[in-house]
């Protein structure tokens, strides 16, 4: 079997545990396999890397943020290199350029385009174990990328894809995902199987267990995904196609996100047209729009309120101003104090009444919901942040999520 395993940070946080996840390892290779190990920088590493350079400057270039926070990759592969030839297991690590994971030039957010799998191949064909730090790529200047947040996941399942591997291996501090982050929610259950299309949801609303991107390609190339910890021995979450024997419970799972902010444009004239003129102001800077309301238009004029990345917010509250006083509204308000809370789950399909269930229980603990916005399988609402975690907690409740051990017990 070809295997791909990725460590997350945590897992290889210092010599001791990458000598641990070396062990992990050489047991696949006696038993046969070939693999290939995509590695995460140490915990904390990427952030320390990015807060010296805005020590420097609030806005420093991206092409230089992506030579720098690329090293916490570097170092790990290297360390893991030594580590696994010290132990007699021979390996090699190629970089983002070596391996040729080819991405386009976006820094900071690149996105693969393809992997040429030639180099590993014949380092596989050696005999070795190749160890690719994750999260970095090349363009095709030669410039060195990195994939966003969270972006070693993508590498790992990009790289199966283009190996045709037969499992990706997704090492972590958590021994699967569960139906809430279990750091919020005591009372959260691991989930046996998961299928691509709920866990893309549950990834894009905050369960940052996985990259989105990564459960993209994996749904793309039908690349099955085993989430496991890499700290106790257990089955893990398997991610893979929808399969009849998947639990059908009406909500699989519970997220919440507190990486956004609310813009409101008010006194709006109602006419057509409007929206797009906003809407076309922030798409023009590639700011991507999340939940938008529309209020009910008095005296032809209305509000218009939606929700971006925490990170685009100033940027889009003075686009949204220039755009206010061009089309004659009355001010713009922007509101940081805002999570968005998620039920996600294929079961609502084939449920009447999930929306108002979802509903009710939040104005039970007397929480305002300031936009909702649903989707197929998903329905969002977003409220004031203070509200979150309780929020998580209550729908998990209420969904009947609950794991029926006291948490104490754990
Ligand atoms: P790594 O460094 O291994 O990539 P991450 O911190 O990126 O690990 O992702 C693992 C974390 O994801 C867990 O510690 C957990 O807090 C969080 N998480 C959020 N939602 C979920 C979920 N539904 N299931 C499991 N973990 C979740
Ligand atoms: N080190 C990168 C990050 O912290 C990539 C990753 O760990 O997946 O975002
Ligand atoms: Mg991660």
């Amino acid at each position: 079997m070809l295997i791909v395993q990725k460590y997350g940070g945590t897992s290889v946080a210092d010599p001791e545990r990458i000598k641990n996840i070396a062990k992990r390892i050489i047991k696949y290779r006696e038993e046969d396999n070939d693999v290939v190990v995509v590695v995460s920088a140490m915990a904390g590493e990427t952030d320390r890397l990015l807060n010296l350079a805005h020590s420097i400057n609030k806005f420093p270039d991206e092409r230089e943020v992506d030579v720098l926070i690329s090293t916490g990759e570097q170092v790990v592969s290297a360390l893991l290199a030594i580590t696994l030839k010290t132990m007699f297991c021979d390996a090699v690590s190629l970089l983002g350029h070596q391996a040729k994971i080819v991405t386009d030039s976006s820094f900071t957010k690149a996105r693969i385009s393809h992997i040429d799998k030639n180099q590993i191949m014949s380092e596989l064909n050696k005999g070795r174990v190749v160890v690719v730090p994750g999260f970095q790529g090349v363009d095709e200047k030669g410039n060195i990328t990195t994939l966003g947040r969270g972006g070693s996941d993508t590498s790992a399942v990009a790289l199966a894809a283009a190996l045709d591997a037969d499992l990706c291996e997704i090492y972590t501090d958590v021994d699967g995902v569960y139906t809430a982050d279990p750091n919020i929610c005591d009372r959260a259950r691991r989930l046996d199987k998961i299928s691509y299309e709920e866990m893309l949801e549950m990834a894009s609303l905050g369960a940052k267990v996985l990259q989105i991107r990564s459960v993209e390609f994996a749904a793309r190339y039908n690349v099955p995904i085993l989430v496991k910890s890499s700290f106790t021995d257990g089955e893990g979450t398997l991610v893979c196609k929808e399969v009849l024997d998947m639990e059908r419970m009406e909500v699989t799972g519970v997220t919440y996100n507190k990486n956004e902010v609310k813009i409101t444009v008010a006194g709006v004239p109602d006419k057509p047209g409007i929206a797009a003129q906003l809407f076309s102001a922030l798409s023009d800077a590639n700011i991507v729009i999340d939940v938008i309301v529309q209020n009910i238009s008095h005296d032809n004029l209305t509000d218009i309120t939606f929700t971006v990345a925490k990170a685009d917010g100033k940027k889009a509250f003075k686009i949204m101003e220039e755009t206010a006083l061009a089309i004659g509204a009355s001010g713009v308000a922007i509101d940081e104090n805002i999570a968005k809370v998620s039920i996600v789950g294929l079961g609502m399909r084939s449920h009447a009444g999930v929306a108002s269930k979802m509903f009710s229980a939040l104005a039970k603990e007397g929480i305002n919901i300031e936009a909702i916005t649903t989707s197929e399988i998903k329905i969002s609402c977003v409220i004031e942040s203070k509200y979150g975690e309780l929020a998580v907690r209550t729908l998990h409740k209420v969904f009947g999520l609950d794991a029926e051990y006291v948490a104490e017990e754990k």
